[in-house]
């Protein structure tokens, strides 16, 4: 079962998420929350997606960055942005720590802002703590695209979107953005 991605205004989207129990994370309701969200995720598509997303105020996300997503794009724009196939994976709790001063811009996209994108800076590379899925404690260093993936998610667990990171300018329907940016 897929479930509802709140869209922009919802309050929600701007309020921060509380974290979870190792006992909550492994009861039955957060189990199946987890798989629906990867559903959802899946369906969408997209690479990532926040509990406070799909409406549930707390610090999980999913995160999945599959190959055939990278398909439509060519050798030279993946290795820009530093972009490789990422596993699915959970992060619960996540904390982030800065690993470099560095920023790179890139279009952004949020599946709760649909249709818009917008050139948004992020850091280079961060290190995560966090919980998995089985509440197992996890740190992973994460660089290049999938450093603004963890950085867009946990975002969304302060209550944070792009749109208040971006460059507002740069801000644009994904159709405008083909037809005035990409050439
Ligand atoms: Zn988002």
């Amino acid at each position: 079962m897929t479930l509802t991605i709140v869209q922009v205004g919802a309050p929600v989207l701007r309020s921060p998420a509380r974290p979870l129990t190792k006992e909550e994370i492994r009861s039955q309701e957060i189990q199946l929350l987890i798989e629906q969200m990867r559903e959802t995720m899946h369906g969408a598509p997209g690479v990532g997606l926040a509990a406070p997303q799909v409406g549930v105020p707390i610090q999980l996300v999913v995160i999945e960055d599959p190959a055939q997503l990278q398909a439509r794009f060519t050798e030279q724009q993946l290795a820009e942005r530093e972009r490789q196939p990422i596993p699915f994976h959970v992060l619960i709790n996540p904390q982030i720590q800065l690993l470099s001063d560095c920023t790179i811009d890139f279009f952004e996209g949020c599946l709760s802002i649909a249709g818009y994108t917008a050139i948004t800076p992020r850091y280079t590379a961060v290190r995560v703590h966090a919980l998995n899925e089985r509440a197992e404690e996890l740190a992973l260093t994460a660089s290049g695209w999938y450093a603004r993936i963890v950085q867009h998610e946990v975002d969304h667990l302060n209550g944070t979107l792009y749109i208040d990171r971006c460059n507002l300018h740069t801000f644009s329907t994904y159709e405008n953005k083909e037809q005035f940016w990409d050439k």
